[in-house]
């Protein structure tokens, strides 16, 4: 028998993964399955972009390039972050990465050591506690509800940090919920960051784009730029461009944190895929109407969905200011019936009986809520919204 490491054992499969697996399978034995579990977008990446790849392919740019990708690439991140961000960096600052996911990674295994803390707002992106934990870190998870919009306040930051505390983690607009930060929190947030100066911050905004509040997008360096030399940026080219399969995420921070990453990234992957690099940086550097026209089509749907959600009796659904995503409470339903005893059961019957995969809440660590995505055509939402009203009906 082999023995496995502790550290694998610790860790679990990403269960957004697993429920699309599991949609999958009852399809494949000829169920009629709605996926509303998947993270990413419906759309066909741009045509310019993927024009830019076979390009790259064509002018033989498909050999190893630079581990923290190419210059040319690197510069159209400098400028998109001047651009959209105000923020200002050197090409020692940039670091592009197989996605987001690695950016991560990376950032975990450079700044943790054993017994380190994150603290990880809850409900959080699935994949954070479990990198983390990967890099012997310990996960310190600050639970919200629904009626702080699932974000964490100033005062629920300051008392959760410790001597140990290395890295707090803000993803804003929010993988599952939806909501992003106001302004106003975020200073509130960065107020107590600025009395903690041991204290990493990782802005993850990889949802920047998919946005329609009335504030627009902000992070945390926005509202306070003295934070700059302890805050690393996330993002990438997987959400706003359609681009999952092509696995591009970049970060942007101090040098020092950044030249660690690229070192761990040298002796693991080295550089990301050469011909999506160069489809990235026609996604940051060209006309982004196409961005524009998915963030509409996702705000009707988004529209749509709310609505209709709410009137479900027992489930409660907020607004969100962007992604596709939507993070509706279920617990009404939960406690009133006899079927199921939380959040796991009630998406397992949903999709036993409404033949509707979503992702239970408790994935995130936040139990009697459930997220679905709206990353599909309106006509499944609208099937899929039905079919749900009726199993909960049915009760
Ligand atoms: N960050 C958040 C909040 C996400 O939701 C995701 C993807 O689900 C990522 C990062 C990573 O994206 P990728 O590795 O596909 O670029």
């Amino acid at each position: 028998d082999v023995q496995l490491s502790d550290r694998v054992q610790q860790i679990k499969p990403s269960p957004t993964l697993a429920v699309t697996n599991r949609a999958a399978e009852l399809r494949a034995a000829g169920k009629d399955i709605i996926g509303l579990g998947a993270g990413e977008p419906d759309f066909d990446t741009p045509e310019h972009i993927k024009q830019a790849a076979i390009d790259a392919i064509n002018k033989g740019h498909t050999k190893y390039t630079a581990v923290d990708g190419t210059p040319s690439l690197k510069k159209a991140i400098i400028e998109k972050f001047k651009n959209d961000n105000k923020l200002t960096y050197e090409a020692n600052q940039i670091l592009v990465s197989c996605g987001g996911k690695q950016s991560f990674f990376n950032l975990a295994l450079a700044l943790l050591n054993k017994g380190d803390e994150v603290i990880i707002p809850a409900p959080y992106w699935v994949s954070y506690p479990d990198m983390v934990r990967m890099a012997e870190g310990e996960p310190v998870i600050v639970e919200t509800t629904i009626d702080s919009r699932f974000k964490i306040t100033a005062e629920q930051l300051k008392s959760a940090i410790t001597d140990k505390t290395r890295l707090f983690v803000i993803n804003s607009p929010s993988n599952p919920t939806g909501v992003a930060y106001t302004k106003a929190e975020l200073k509130a947030i960065a107020d107590v960051l600025l009395q903690h100066p041991d204290v990493m911050i990782a802005t993850d905004d990889m949802y920047e784009h998919i946005m329609w509040n009335e504030e627009g997008f902000n992070n945390i360096l926005n509202v306070c730029p003295e934070l700059y030399d302890r805050t690393i940026v996330l993002n990438g080219v997987s959400k706003a461009y359609s681009m999952t399969g092509w696995r591009i995420g970049y970060a942007g921070g101090p040098a020092k944190l950044i030249g660690a990453m690229k070192k761990i990234q040298s002796q693991s992957t080295s550089n990301p895929t050469s011909i999506a690099q160069f489809a990235a940086e026609a996604a940051l550097a060209g006309d982004q109407e196409c961005v524009s026209q998915m963030v509409r089509e996702f705000k009707k749907r988004h529209d749509f969905i709310v609505s209709a959600l709410n009137e479900i009796d027992g489930i409660e659904c907020i607004q969100g200011d962007g992604t596709f995503y939507v993070f509706p409470s279920a617990q009404a339903i939960i406690n009133n019936s006899s079927k199921f005893s939380n959040d796991v059961e009630f998406a397992e019957y949903l999709l036993n009986e409404a033949g509707v995969a979503v992702v239970p809440g408790s994935a995130f660590g936040s139990p009697g809520n459930m997220r679905l995505s709206f990353a599909t055509s309106m006509d499944i939402l609208q099937d899929a919204v039905s079919r749900i009203k009726k199993a909960v009906e049915s009760l």
